[in-house]
């Protein structure tokens, strides 16, 4: 099967999307005119702002230099009603890209932050926090353009509210308040962002106030190619009780954090581009995803950053297959886990495996 031909049939598939980002999802055209109208200044260009928030190929991989891409994307995006566009847009592209189940992952505070006039954000240490009445009106704005553009295109949606390792006890404690609203039954997951070099301090009790209201955990770990690695991923099984791990790559390292994946069943959500990117993957070729898949750990693959990545789903599809060496009959096992590893409520979660597996049988019968 011929590049472009196997891309053609991936996209065709439906999948589903355990981890991208709303904040690296953003269509560049509307980063752009929101930059305008806000007349805001970081940006002289449209050019500009492309070349700070998306990575050119062949950029030297960096953990740190990847995350700096997020500080292109601070600035004033509107109203918080203009934030339900944003919504609408990233399930319409994830519907372009054959997603039929998409993990809406955002942190409120940012959305809160990026449609009001707060003072310029220096470092994430020091974050100006907004009132709590702004980030519930942000996540509404958000969840409303995300779950009408849903019921229109017919996807599943949930969303996943990110915490953040970097950012003060106080910032994640406001993102753990939504659980009290009445949006907060929308709000079905919860994650840990950011440096991994952070202690889990400033999150930990806020972690286990969503795991004991039922929400799934999910927490970035064994990224960073300078931090812990498989460390971090032992602590996100031991200690938070996380049944899905994003990323998680750098178990590989350690057999027995392999082992314990596996004995545990927790599900890695790999990003395979965004993982060279960072560096923490020397390059496709040697990506772990098809050793851990041999190892018997459960592996999912997503696109993590589309607009920084300059990839979609179904492109990371395509690399795990052509470049990492996934075979196409592993690749539909990856696909259907993400269905049994979804957040999704147990009905849906069930007919969405079926429903993934039917489609790829008929794909890998077919000549
Ligand atoms: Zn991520």
């Amino acid at each position: 099967m011929n590049p472009g031909e196997l891309r053609a049939r991936l996209r065709a598939l439906p999948k589903v999307e355990l981890h991208r980002h709303l904040e690296g999802a953003l269509r560049l055209d509307s980063l752009w005119e929101f930059h305008q109208s806000a007349q805001a200044s970081l940006h002289a260009s449209r050019e500009a702002l492309e070349a700070a928030v998306v990575i050119p190929a062949g950029e030297p991989p960096g953990f740190r230099t990847f995350l700096a891409r997020f500080a292109a994307l601070r600035f004033r995006y509107g109203t918080i009603a203009d934030l339900e566009r944003v919504g609408r847009e990233a399930v319409a592209d994830a519907a372009s890209d054959g997603i039929v189940a998409y993990e809406l992952r955002f942190a409120p505070l940012f959305w809160a932050w990026r449609a009001r006039d707060m003072p310029p954000m220096d470092s994430l240490a020091d974050l100006p926090l907004p009132p709590f009445e702004a980030v519930e009106a942000a996540t509404e704005a958000l969840m409303r353009g995300a779950f009408a553009e849903a019921a229109r295109r017919g996807v599943l949606v949930s969303c996943t509210v990110a915490l953040n390792r970097q950012v003060p006890a106080a910032a994640n404690a406001l993102q753990t308040k939504l659980l009290e609203r009445p949006l907060g039954a929308k709000l079905t997951a919860v994650d840990v962002c950011g440096d991994e070099a952070c202690p889990l301090e400033g999150v930990a009790e806020f972690l286990e106030a969503w795991r004991r209201a039922g929400r799934g955990v999910t927490l970035h770990a064994g990224e960073d190619p300078g931090g812990p690695g498989a460390a971090n991923v032992r602590e996100a099984l031991e200690r938070f009780g996380a049944v899905r791990i994003g990323h998680g790559v750098r178990a590989a390292e350690d057999p027995a954090v392999v082992r314990l994946l596996k004995d545990r069943g927790a599900t890695l959500e790999i990003c395979p581009t965004s993982n060279v990117q960072t560096g923490a993957a020397a390059s496709f070729e040697a990506h772990p995803l098809k050793a851990l898949h041999e190892a018997g750990v459960r592996v999912t693959v997503n696109s993590d950053d589309p607009t920084i990545s300059a990839v979609d789903l179904t492109e990371e599809y395509a690399r795990a297959h052509e470049r990492c060496g996934v075979p196409l009959v592993a690749l539909r096992e990856m696909a259907i886990q993400a269905a049994r590893a979804s957040f999704f409520p147990e009905a849906e979660r069930a007919e969405l495996t079926k429903r993934i597996a039917a489609a790829w049988d008929a794909f890998l019968l077919e000549p």
